[in-house]
């Protein structure tokens, strides 16, 4: 999933040339349309403002992980994903 617009709500507070929209004498901010960090958020900022504002309706919608662990004598390849003996 993919949004068409940026999700942190203060994008359009950011001062950049390319967020200038309107007509001559009617020109305001927005918000941008990228969404090239995970089809989320224009720039990393944007990305953290969006994780930062929305951090309590994520946490609910995803429970909390437990302490994972790993045998000391294997290792993650993070080509194959998979645990392999080292
Ligand atoms: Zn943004």
């Amino acid at each position: 999933m993919s949004y068409s617009n940026c999700q942190n709500p203060y994008c359009h507070y950011h001062d950049t040339q390319d967020r200038i929209k309107g007509s001559k004498g009617n020109k305001v901010y927005t918000t941008r349309k990228s969404t090239a960090y995970f089809g989320i958020a224009c720039t990393l900022h944007c990305l953290n403002s969006y994780l930062e504002h929305n951090k309590e309706q994520i946490q609910r919608a995803i429970p909390e992980m437990q302490i994972q662990s790993r045998p000391i004598n294997m290792y993650y390849n993070w080509q194959t994903k998979k645990l392999e003996n080292s």
